[in-house]
């Protein structure tokens, strides 16, 4: 069932509920209120007439006859009195005697003074008498035609203001949800036509600042998310193929010109010399985008064990140098880490071959993008943290840049003839965010860069 029709009948059968306690309070006071008028009615009738018949001494006829005229318009009550002895004294009409007086009826009259009850659909009073000394029982009894036809119509009136009532809350519950569900509606509908195709088309936000105004601006911000994500793998893509076709073409062309004709062992020793170049090109390329992946997909898979950092800078910079013999990392320790029995501020929970990916780049970025190719590792610790500072004195980065170097292939142009193929920085990033830790960047052109990597470090054991 949908929400809409949920609703609307949860909303009548609610208000029926309420209308139905609220006419059922009112009816039922009604008819209460006409059982105690009537009783006191016959009261008082019953006093008026012994007073008439003892009091007035009217006499038994003229009585009789008041009250058969009166029986021709409206339901007269018909009264008897009895003396103490059960005898029968005055009967409105012993004919119709709806009322048959039992000597045990009288007898509990006499004992309590007064007396109410029903008889079949007439009401009875009892009641007890005294005059001049003498006590008497006398009894009032009639129907309350005029009292129960004004119930009947009370309650015809109440069952039909009803029925119209749960009519109308019904009709006017599904107008109110159609007009409530109607911007989801329209949402839903919109929703259905997005597909990646169409990644750009946003839902309209309603001009009220209600909850639906908040689900279409959450859903567009999911879209903004997505179509952002879509756009970076497009390109992501797009460059990946740029980068493997550029050193793929140069092998080509490269092998290619050498097969032209005949040439000198020396050529070929070139050529193949330039050809190896791209194809290491190539390899590093591959390795880096296979380390991407590994960062990227199923982290969960990835082994996290307690691991010396400063073991696996010097594993780095061993690797590093053993490429480019040139290069010159310094890696020094924060004179509190000296102490022995700070080993747990050096460890961290962590990949050993991720972080080494990491401090690798970060170390051959140094190299690579200064003169001197000289970078200075610090290892420090601070709050719970291990800290590491990359420092270098190099050709240092521009503003602008800053912002965009982690994302995937980004180079800075005006570097672009230093090897590489940008995809370091991105990856060293993740690998930082896999391990819960941060990596923040100052860098001056002309003065150099910093590169700060924050990862929570063993607490003391
Ligand atoms: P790659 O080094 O392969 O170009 P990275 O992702 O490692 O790719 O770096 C992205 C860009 O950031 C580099 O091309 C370079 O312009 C800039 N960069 C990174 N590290 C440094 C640094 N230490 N000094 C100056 N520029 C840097």
């Amino acid at each position: 069932m949908k929400i809409r029709t949920r609703l609307t009948l949860l909303f009548t059968i609610i208000t029926a509920t309420i209308l139905f306690i609220f006419a059922f309070v009112i009816y039922y006071s009604a008819s209460e209120s006409r059982e105690k008028e009537f009783y006191s009615s016959l009261r008082k009738e019953a006093y008026t007439k012994a007073n008439l018949f003892l009091n007035a001494q009217v006499d038994y006829k003229t009585l009789q006859e008041i009250y058969h005229n009166n029986r021709k318009t409206l339901n007269e009550v018909e009264v008897a009195i009895y003396d103490t002895t059960n005898k029968l004294l005055y009967h409105d009409a012993i004919y119709i005697d709806f009322v048959k007086e039992t000597p045990q009826m009288l007898q509990e009259i006499s004992d309590r003074g007064y007396l109410e009850f029903y008889q079949e659909k007439w009401q009875v009073v009892g009641v007890k008498y005294s005059y001049q000394g003498v006590d008497y029982i006398i009894t009032a009894a009639a129907y309350d035609e005029s009292g129960y036809n004004k119930l009947e119509t009370l309650l015809k009136n109440c069952g039909l203001l009803f029925l119209i009532s749960i009519l109308f809350i019904y009709l006017a519950g599904r107008l109110f949800s159609k007009k409530t569900f109607e911007p989801l509606r329209d949402m839903i509908n919109k929703a259905t036509s997005i597909s990646a195709n169409n990644l750009d088309l946003r839902l309209s936000t309603p001009n009220k600042k209600d909850e639906l105004f908040e689900l279409a601006s959450t859903f567009n911000q999911m879209l903004d998310r997505l179509e952002r994500s879509f756009d970076a793998q497009k390109h992501f893509v797009s460059n990946i193929s740029h980068e493997i076709r550029t050193p793929l073409s140069a092998i080509i062309a490269e092998l290619e010109l050498s097969m032209n004709k005949e040439r000198s062992p020396e050529e070929y020793k070139e050529a193949i010399g330039n050809a190896l170049l791209d194809a290491k090109k190539l390899a590093r390329l591959s390795n880096s985008l296979l380390d991407l992946a590994k960062a990227s997909f199923d982290t969960t898979t990835i082994a996290f064990k307690p691991v010396r950092v400063d073991e696996i800078l010097l594993d780095a910079r061993l690797l590093i140098q053993q490429i480019n013999p040139a290069y010159k990392i310094d890696i020094q320790y924060d004179g509190e880490l000296m102490v022995d029995d700070s080993d747990h501020k050096i460890t961290v929970k962590g990949n050993e071959y991720l972080l080494k990916v990491a401090f690798m780049n970060l170390m051959e970025n140094g190299c690579k993008f200064s003169s001197s190719h000289q970078v200075m590792v610090s290892i420090g610790a601070s709050s719970g943290k291990l800290l590491l500072k990359f420092t270098d004195n190099g050709y240092g980065i521009a503003k602008e840049d800053i912002t965009n170097i982690f994302t995937p292939f980004y180079r800075v142009e005006s570097q672009a003839s230093i090897g590489g193929n940008g995809i370091g920085l991105s990856l060293t990033q993740r690998i930082i965010q896999i391990h819960k830790g941060d990596i923040q960047v100052q860098s001056k052109p002309g003065v150099g860069s910093v590169f700060t990597v924050q990862i929570d470090h063993l607490p003391t054991s």
